[in-house]
């Protein structure tokens, strides 16, 4: 891969008109790839009696059909197994096989070619080198590689830019940052959980003050809203003695946003996505700021598995559109991705929908039907403590059935619990609108 600078005159500083053009022709493309190329996509343009010539404006793109989770996931499984109808290449040219990382029943497959797969690395690139990388930094991946796409392509991203990459994977925490230490790391990337998590282990375990005892001096926080919400970033940013910068992304998607060096809103990376904001209710588009909206997002140029108008449900809202100071045109969102349009919230960087708990309480036939989830910070960590009853034609054999809930919660969800046992009839009940879910993390 190149080594370089990502920084492109050409296509950051686009007036507006000119990038409407861009994008539009940008869209023109991968919809009529899709079309010619993925079933799933030709039936759902075809019941819409859409034809890919139909798009010449970029308000004809309103009128494209939208995609969202569940029709990906219906949509695959099928040959060519296991990508299934979106498909839109042949299997021989698959390269990398990613997943996501929801917890809902199946995760969506994602395959990349090896052309997409530089893409992705590519988008990271330019994100990367808007916070400040470049071949002089040593770069700490303190991060588990797997079958999520979570931080590859931020580790081939910050080689393209040239800079010193090191995994440090199957390191437990304090091994890390010990390594981080002796290595003179200058960045990395974690979910801010994690970057709150390590500092706190540093100051508690090691005696080490990160902000004055590391070399760190700029962090990529990617995975959760953290570096969004200005209370929490600050705490990362002083906890580190480094700047911390947003960026969102998903499987699906692509990483579409970034915060520049001026840290005043989340860029759109709009050379390589199309983002639009739909009111909720309406579904009606809101292209000035001031409303807060779900983002509905096409990404360009990525073609094993395109993403056509993807309502990827994240609350978001478009910034005063005011020049920004790093010179780029590209539009920004005010505070970044602030919410989810349905219930799921992401616990520890991982994306847990209270129907997945749900689903595995009622499956196991000695629990009752009633249940508590509630989630705290500890110190800077996401805790989260399930209540559960026994039921009543079971003796209360806690021993018998903890293993079972342990190992199914872990399975379904990806995640630990602090298990707490009641007494049958115990938690509260609810007649119509249940409130089983109680998220207090963000209460100040
Ligand atoms: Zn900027």
């Amino acid at each position: 891969m190149d080594s370089g600078e990502y920084w492109n005159p050409v296509l950051e500083t686009l007036p507006r008109e000119k990038m409407q053009r861009f994008q539009l022709e940008k869209f023109k493309k991968i919809l009529n790839w899709a079309y010619e190329n993925s079933p799933f996509y030709r039936n759902l343009y075809k019941e819409a009696g859409l034809e890919p010539g139909d798009i010449k404006t970029l308000d004809d793109i309103g009128n494209v059909p939208k995609t969202e989770k569940s029709m990906l996931r219906e949509a695959q499984g099928v040959d060519p197994y296991p990508y299934g109808t979106i498909l839109s290449v042949p299997l021989e040219q698959v390269t990398e096989y990613r997943q996501t990382s929801g917890t809902t029943g199946q995760p969506v497959y994602h395959p990349e070619t090896w052309q997409d797969w530089e893409w992705s690395a590519e988008s990271w690139a330019y994100a990367l080198y808007a916070y400040g990388y470049r071949n002089t930094d040593r770069v700490f991946l303190p991060f588990g590689y797997s079958v999520n796409i979570a931080f590859w392509a931020g580790h081939y991203a910050a080689e393209k830019i040239g800079c010193e990459v090191v995994p440090g994977g199957v390191l437990d925490t304090e091994a890390r940052i010990l390594k981080m230490k002796e290595l003179k790391a200058t960045a990395f990337m974690a979910t801010p959980t994690y970057i709150l998590g390590m500092a706190e282990t540093a100051r508690k375990k090691l005696g080490i003050n990160p902000a004055k005892d590391l070399y760190i001096r700029k962090i990529t926080a990617a995975g959760e809203p953290g570096a969004c919400v200005p209370a929490t970033k600050k705490r990362m940013e002083e906890a580190w003695g480094a700047k911390v910068y947003d960026q969102v992304g998903a499987t699906e998607i692509g990483h579409w946003g970034f915060e520049c060096q001026a840290q005043a809103g989340l860029h759109v990376l709009e050379a390589f996505h199309l983002v639009e904001i739909e009111d909720i209710e309406t579904g009606a588009a809101i292209t000035e700021p001031g409303k807060k909206g779900s983002m509905v997002v096409t990404t360009f140029d990525r073609f094993a598995h395109p993403c056509i108008r993807f309502d990827s449900k994240d609350i978001i809202e478009w910034n005063p559109t005011e020049k920004c100071e790093c010179g780029r045109t590209f539009r920004r969102l005010k505070g970044g991705v602030v919410g989810r349009a349905d219930d799921i919230t992401k616990v520890k960087g991982v994306l847990l929908a209270p129907t997945a708990i749900e689903e595995v309480v009622r499956d196991i036939p000695e629990l009752g039907d009633e249940y508590e989830v509630v989630v705290i910070k500890k110190g800077d960590i996401d805790d989260i403590t399930l209540k559960v009853e026994i039921a009543p034609d079971f003796k209360p054999n806690v021993k018998a059935v903890e293993p079972k809930l342990i190992q199914q919660l872990r399975l379904k969800t990806g995640l630990r619990y602090n298990l707490e046992f009641h007494d049958y009839g115990t938690l509260p009940r609810y007649a119509v609108k249940a409130k089983r879910f109680k998220d207090l993390r963000h209460k100040e």
